[in-house]
């Protein structure tokens, strides 16, 4: 079967429009690869993927990177099964990778108010890597209140929910290979 791009989808009984294509995806994700290729060559980069958000954009990600390069998983819970954020940030699981002098890149899916990655890169800065950077799929700058350095960035979008690509709205919508909206000029049973 080939992969699943509709214009519009139903999510927990909401609808969602298209924000963001496959193609668009496809595009950027491959001059972020390019890009992380040229600024480490000589370098063995350790990709850190922020869970459960980044795993597709991570996979995607790395296949465009041809220097060598290992990866792990970091859990954070922020969100619950709300659309705004509840303020609060858990470790759910911590490295098994040692990281102390590597150089460290997280793989964010998406950078909202910044409370998050503010509290990763504290983690992980005290574990003395020789360098952190930070890579996200999406940025709402208009929702900024901690101040993080995001480096590579594919796209910067207005506050707004976004699904799919790896991010859910209570849980469901991770599967969709394309990023869509919150359609609020349609009733959900239309
Ligand atoms: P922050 O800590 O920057 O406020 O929020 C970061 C986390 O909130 C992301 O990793 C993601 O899990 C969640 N998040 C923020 N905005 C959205 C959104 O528009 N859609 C979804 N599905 N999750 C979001």
């Amino acid at each position: 079967m080939s992969i699943y791009t509709p214009d519009t989808i139903q999510c927990n009984g909401e609808t969602f429009k298209l924000f963001i294509s496959r193609d668009q995806i496809q595009q950027r994700v491959a001059e972020i690869g390019r890009q992380i290729d040229e600024d480490y060559q000589g370098k063995k980069p350790i990709f850190i993927g922020v869970l459960n958000g980044s795993f597709i954009f991570l996979a995607d990600l790395m296949r465009h990177v041809s220097i060598p390069c290992e990866m792990d998983f970091f859990k954070l819970s922020s969100y619950g099964d709300e659309k705004v954020s509840s303020g609060k940030v858990t470790k759910l699981k911590d490295l098994d990778a040692q990281i102390e002098n590597r150089h460290v890149l997280i793989v964010e899916d998406i950078v909202d108010t910044g409370l998050s990655m503010s509290y990763i890169l504290r983690q992980m800065k005290a574990l003395n890597p020789a360098s952190v950077k930070v890579v996200t799929l999406l940025h709402k700058p208009g929702a900024g209140k901690y101040d993080v350095k995001l480096d590579y960035v594919a796209f910067e979008i207005p506050t707004l929910f976004v699904l799919g690509y790896g991010l859910d709205y209570a849980q469901e919508g991770r599967n969709l290979a394309q990023i869509y909206v919150l359609d609020d000029t349609r009733p959900a049973s239309n």
